[in-house]
């Protein structure tokens, strides 16, 4: 089980439903990034793809989250993320349908919401970039990881 939290709130997921939630939120953050610290996020979820990482070892805690200078507008975009993904942003693109997606995006919204992030010093950015996979259209923020979380999908 991989399990994420939050301000209370937990969700644990199979590697699957994980692949899942990673995806619809990649779509989503994929649309709406703009600033620094949103590509930093959106590689902290990149980072959640079993593929990337090897099966069953994932896992977020919002609390650890490197939240950015301005905590706030980082929660903010993270909820917009997840309203978009709730709005079935490019689900039609997946190539399957997604029945559960819906109730792991509320809970993952109850848990931003919840989490009392603190404000941090901006982490080493070397690792992350503002770069999109070609055949997905996804970004892909990871400087090691050429794909997308799409890329190799069944
Ligand atoms: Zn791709």
């Amino acid at each position: 089980m991989n399990v994420f939290e939050g301000g209370g709130h937990e969700l644990e997921l199979r590697n699957g439903a994980t692949e899942v939630l990673v995806e619809v939120l990649m779509l989503a953050v994929t649309a709406l990034a703009r600033e620094d610290w949103d590509y930093a996020f959106a590689a902290e979820l990149a980072r959640q793809d079993q593929n990337l990482m090897g099966r069953g070892v994932v896992g977020l805690r919002l609390e650890d989250l490197d939240w950015g200078p301005d905590p706030e507008r980082g929660r903010a975009f993270a909820l917009a993320v997840v309203d978009l993904a709730l709005t079935r942003h490019r689900w039609d693109e997946l190539g399957y349908d997604p029945p559960y997606a819906e109730g792991y995006l509320r809970t993952f919204r109850l848990m931003v919401e919840a989490t009392r992030p603190a404000p941090v010093p901006p982490a080493d950015p070397t690792d992350i970039m503002a770069a999109s996979c070609i055949r997905h259209r996804v970004l892909t923020p990871l400087a090691w990881y050429p794909a997308c979380v799409l890329c190799g999908r069944g």
